[in-house]
């Protein structure tokens, strides 16, 4: 890759991001396209966003992505943002155009996604999903927006993302036609109940990540069932003790690698109007 006088610059924000593999896909995706484009990342954790948006802007960055602790504050610095991040809450991508910075969430798109290049249709059945944070928030909004009749949100009812639980579900039922509800993920009656109506199960919670792979998310492995297709987005590990219960139920799983590289593609896509070359980025950052 050649820096010359007219290569337009890209970014992560967010703290930390050393560990990111984002600047890898992008760099290797401008590559192979022949783009005169950089993507690099730069650590916030002592910088004033506001100041930091505003110097992007004037360097005519062609785009930026957000991470933790930035999804949410950059949404007051931005012109525009996506009617999608706006019932989210959050915004992990911004394209420049023209000067006017425009904010989108591609993370709900990149679950899509992947589960869609596994065969998935959304449209088939009701869903549960598995905890109402930033993650879980991104992924309701865009199920409900790609189709899934039934959304069940699951979380515990004296955790701290119940509340935007509710406010998700209230959101999907007046945005779109998607029927969205709230489950106490502490009542195992009503989880069994949800669960038995549904054929997409997603974990989006924390519980089973490493170092804390003995962690299960469900009250109880007896409520899986072969008809249900089983999804973790935690990709560390790959195959979490949800994914392996759900293979002795006879269920389909799915783990969470391929939700990092979707959001990206759909990121590309926003800045350049060009697909990435996935096939490649897949095989040569996600096996
Ligand atoms: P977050 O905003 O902190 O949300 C965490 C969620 O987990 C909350 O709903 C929380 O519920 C729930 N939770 C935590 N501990 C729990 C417990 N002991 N029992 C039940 N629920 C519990 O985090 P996030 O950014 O959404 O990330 C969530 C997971 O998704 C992480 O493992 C992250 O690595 C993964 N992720 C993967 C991708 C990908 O590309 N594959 C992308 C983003 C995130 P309470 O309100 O009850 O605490």
């Amino acid at each position: 890759m050649q820096i010359t006088g007219h290569t337009r610059l890209g970014c992560l924000l967010g703290s930390p991001v050393a560990h990111s593999i984002s600047p890898m896909m992008y760099n290797e995706a401008f590559r192979l396209l022949d783009m005169d484009y950089v993507y690099l990342c730069f650590d916030t954790k002592n910088v004033d966003l506001k100041s930091m948006t505003r110097s992007l802007r004037e360097m005519n960055v062609f785009g930026f992505n957000l991470t933790m602790p930035d999804k949410e504050r950059i949404m007051e610095y931005l012109d525009e943002i996506s009617d999608a991040a706006r019932m989210i809450g959050a915004v992990n991508t911004v394209k420049n155009e023209d000067g006017k910075l425009i904010g989108y969430n591609t993370d709900g798109i990149g679950y899509i996604s992947s589960m869609r290049s596994n065969g998935y249709d959304f449209s088939g059945g009701e869903m549960c999903l598995l905890g109402a944070g930033g993650a879980a928030s991104s992924i309701a909004v865009q199920a409900a927006l790609s189709g899934v009749p039934a959304l069940h949100i699951l979380n515990r009812q004296n955790g701290r993302s119940y509340p935007n639980a509710v406010r998700l579900a209230d959101q999907i039922n007046a945005k779109t036609g998607c029927q969205a509800d709230v489950t106490d993920l502490n009542d195992a009656g009503a989880v069994r109940a949800v669960l038995e109506r549904s054929l997409l199960l997603t974990n989006a919670t924390s519980v089973g990540m490493a170092p804390h792979t003995e962690g299960f998310p469900l009250p109880d492995p007896a409520c899986l069932h072969p008809g249900l297709t089983v999804s973790d987005i935690i990709y560390n590990p790959r195959r979490t003790r949800l994914l392996e219960e759900a293979e002795k139920a006879g269920c389909r799983t799915s783990n969470g690698m391929y939700m990092l590289l979707y959001q990206g593609e759909a990121a590309f896509h926003i800045w350049t109007g060009q697909d990435m070359p996935i096939e490649t980025i897949r095989s040569k950052f996600f096996q």
